[in-house]
């Protein structure tokens, strides 16, 4: 069997930074080794850059990607929620087109594997052909407690499709699908009851503390997400909020054995990670995952989280581009350069590790993507040094 060699200025292995080192594949991308330029004999070929893993994209919304440039950047939360739910219906056919163009496109950009958040099986003919790996976050909504079993049922409906149309496809989990609820303020204490004692081992994940505005009607019920209710028709005269943070408020409706990937975590405060600490220790919360969508957060307008305070606490870290309908591209190279740009002093081998292992470990998936360990079939990604340009060349 021929062998490819790939050699570049830096290479990235999934956890440092390294110079002068070839990395060895199997023509079909499987890593054999990572030997000194010396030992590696002809036939290597120089890029120039950073060769890195392929990137796990740990949070995404295929299927929104029909609505890029629909709603304008800095339109605040509420507004980007309702022009979400107001203006997703388009005729199917391009919503499929759409589907394939972004996956082309995070493909070519070096993601190797993503997790998907799913309303709806519009993106399971284009996962079918299986170009890259995906673990479906099949969303439940419901914030009226008397919708709860419907929901629950209409999101089971679009799972049994999934888990129909990839059997085999398995993770650290035995399955690459499962039910979720979207965020603190959409989904009532009995839909995430139904969707917690459902998967009691399962991987999870949550629209986690996106906004200030979340933050305040989780503490207090005040502020700008009473406007969204009620531009909804929903009235919610029966909700009492608890006087915690939003993820004080979350986090305990999940089991202990579960495993959550909370994602954008803007308003997550020093409170909030000793809680979820000693929740950890008493053996009380579920393991988590803190997943950054930095360009998302930015379009929106809900600024950025605290990156350094996520880090001091030893958090697990990883990265998501989120849609298409909050984001200019699907592109983990132009994530992790927000990301530097705004926090320099991070060593930009930590932003890679969230961008390949640390994603790779969240989905469960370390087996196969997110390091150049012999054995593994992660991808081969050259990144130019000023993060501008990623590209797979293996
Ligand atoms: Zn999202």
């Amino acid at each position: 069997m021929g062998y490819r060699k790939f050699s570049a200025p830096q290479i990235f292995t999934g956890s440092e930074l390294r110079e002068a080192l070839v990395l060895i594949t199997d023509a079909d991308g499987r890593v054999e080794a990572l030997v000194d330029r010396q030992e590696a004999g002809d036939d290597v070929q120089y890029w120039d850059g950073i060769l890195t893993p392929g990137f796990v994209n740990a949070h995404c919304h295929l299927e929104l990607s029909h609505m890029k440039d629909v709603i304008p950047a800095g339109s605040g939360m509420i507004d980007f929620l309702l022009g979400v739910m107001g203006q997703r219906a388009v005729q199917e056919e391009l919503v499929l087109q759409a589907i394939e163009a972004a996956e082309t496109a995070m493909r070519q950009q070096g993601i190797v594997a993503v997790g998907d958040i799913c309303n709806t099986a519009f993106t399971l003919p284009q996962k079918q052909a299986g170009r890259l790996y995906y673990q479906n976050f099949i969303e439940a909504t419901g914030f009226l407690d008397a919708t709860a079993a419907a929901r629950f049922a209409a999101a089971e409906t679009v799972y049994h499709q999934f888990r129909a149309a990839a059997p085999a496809v398995t993770n650290r989990w035995g399955a690459n699908s499962s039910i979720v609820p979207h965020a603190p303020y959409s989904v009532s204490p009995t839909l995430f009851g139904l969707i917690a004692i459902s998967q009691p081992h399962g991987l999870l994940t949550l629209h986690n503390q996106e906004s200030e505005a979340e933050e305040q009607f989780m503490q207090t019920g005040q502020g700008g997400f009473n406007r969204l209710y009620e531009t909804l028709g929903l009235d919610i005269a029966f909700y009492q909020p608890q006087g915690k943070t939003s993820l004080q408020t979350t986090l305990p409706r999940f089991l202990p054995n579960q495993t959550v990937l909370l994602v954008h975590n803007i308003t997550t405060s020093e409170a909030d990670l000793q809680f979820l600490e000693e929740g950890r220790q008493a053996g009380s919360l579920p393991e988590v995952h803190f997943c950054l969508c930095p360009n998302a957060n930015l379009y929106i307008g809900n600024g950025l989280p605290d990156v350094h305070l996520l880090l001091q606490h030893g958090v697990n870290l990883v990265i998501g581009t989120d849609s298409l309908a909050s984001n200019h591209a699907l592109d983990m190279a132009a994530e992790i350069n927000t990301l530097r740009q705004h926090f320099p002093q991070i060593p930009l081998q930590t932003l890679l590790q969230w961008g390949t292992l640390n994603g790779a470990i969240a989905l469960g998936i370390e087996d196969r993507f997110g390091s150049f360990e012999p054995g593994k079939q992660p991808g081969v990604v050259i990144v130019s040094e000023d993060l501008s340009v990623a590209r797979r060349v293996g």
